[in-house]
């Protein structure tokens, strides 16, 4: 632990008030005016008190600094004090191995600012005060950006105050979905703008340059035609791909209405314990294939239980084709069976999934798609989203976007290339 301490050497370490107290100093050399250049006269030392790594106790670093004066008569410099960058920031008071130190504890161990000060015996001020500014370099190096070939689109909520407080209640989220050599999609925050729109996206890519914008093959979205406006005019090599997860949700979601609304013409009344209807709504909303044997008997039994009953046995059919195409083993035949549902659903005398037809006949290049770029997926974003939730909830809520953009983009890989 006393080993590391770059830029100076250790004059004394003891233990005080179950600290650890390491005075160091740097060794006496010929220092110049940083004004004039002309040799400088000693004025002592100050002592300057920094908070290091805490190991077994609280560590505390006592810096003897050199002060300086410059003899030069007409140098505006005077005095001045030494400066060891590899020691600490020039107004800092935790050091430099402290700060990465603390950073590693952000990114990977679920750490929290108010956690950290107390570790190392500071405020949470003090912590965020050392910790934002490198965080703030790691996010404008825009090497970050390089090699994100697959890329993916998702909003959401951060506060639930007067947006005219905080701003926007929503935040895009730009996600690297990019596979790595095994194939295997490592899903990375890139980015979280105010809003949720189309615009927010197209400006982001926009703020990319062209390199990256070329690079971008594969566009995953949810069915929001904003974000496809902002893919089709600004990555002109990509294909959009609708995220599967959204589609099977839509057709869940048909499902869904027309259990409601036949459930309303048959009995006059919402779903309520007892409804035949009311009893399968989540057995409706699995798929067929994970459905036990007393699961299908029941579903079975409540289709029977009305003729009306067989719109949603129908619709029900269809989600379940449409969810079908995603599970087959082969994408051809996964797209066979999507080719399918898009050139039927739109004419199916039952309302909700002649609309859902439409809508996926709207999407059909962005829902075949699919199939043609090898699963590609908005999945990932869904995996950074659960992160980005846990550290919101470690740390209470955010009052700040600024503070929120930069710890949600370092606990969701964002800050790292
Ligand atoms: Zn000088």
């Amino acid at each position: 632990m006393l080993l590391g301490l770059d830029g100076v050497h250790v004059e004394h370490v003891e233990r005080r008030d179950g600290l650890l107290v390491v005075t160091v100093s740097t060794p006496a050399s010929p220092t110049g005016c940083p004004g004039c250049g002309v040799l400088v006269t000693s004025r002592g030392r100050r002592l300057r008190v920094l908070h290091d790594v805490p190991g077994v106790t609280r560590v505390r670093v006592v810096w003897r600094q050199r002060m300086w004066r410059c003899g030069e008569s007409g140098c505006p410099r005077k005095t001045f004090v030494e400066q060891v960058p590899s020691l600490v920031a020039p107004r800092g008071s935790i050091t430099k191995r402290a700060v990465a130190w603390a950073i590693g504890q952000l990114r990977r161990e679920h750490a929290t600012i108010q956690g950290l000060a107390r570790q190392l015996g500071t405020s949470w001020k003090t912590v965020w005060r050392a910790v934002e500014p490198e965080l703030v370099k790691l996010a404008a190096d825009e090497s970050r950006f390089e090699n994100v070939t697959s890329l993916g689109v998702d909003e959401h909520v951060w506060h639930h105050v007067d947006p005219r407080r905080r701003g926007p209640k929503e935040l895009t989220g730009m996600v690297d979905l990019t596979r790595d050599s095994q194939g295997k999609t490592r899903a990375r925050l890139l980015d979280l703008v105010p809003g949720r729109s189309g615009k927010a996206y197209a400006t982001w890519l926009g703020e990319r340059g062209d390199a990256f914008r070329k690079q971008v093959k594969v566009a995953a979205l949810d069915p929001f035609a904003g974000y496809k406006t902002a893919i089709d005019d600004k990555l002109d090599d990509a294909v959009a791909v609708l995220d599967a997860f959204h589609v099977v949700k839509l057709g869940t979601a048909a499902v869904d209405e027309v259990r409601r609304r036949v459930q309303q013409d048959t009995l006059g009344h919402r779903g309520r314990k007892g409804d035949p209807l009311y009893g399968v709504q989540t057995i409706l909303r699995a798929g067929a294939e994970n459905l036990t044997e007393k699961q299908r008997v029941r579903l079975t039994a409540a289709m029977e239980a009305d003729p009306a009953h067989d719109e949603v046995f129908v619709a029900w059919q269809c989600a379940q084709q449409l969810r079908s195409a995603y599970h087959q083993g082969d994408l051809a035949a996964g797209r066979r069976i999507a080719e399918q549902v898009v050139d039927t659903f739109h004419t199916c005398p039952i309302p909700e999934i002649a609309r859902l037809g439409r809508t996926l006949r709207r999407w059909r290049d962005a829902f075949l798609a699919y199939f043609t770029t090898g699963r590609s997926s908005n999945g990932g974003t869904e995996a950074v989203n659960g992160i980005i939730e846990l550290h919101r909830r470690l740390a209470r809520g955010y009052r700040n976007r600024h503070n929120y953009r930069l710890r949600m983009l370092l606990a969701a890989g964002g800050l790292t290339p």
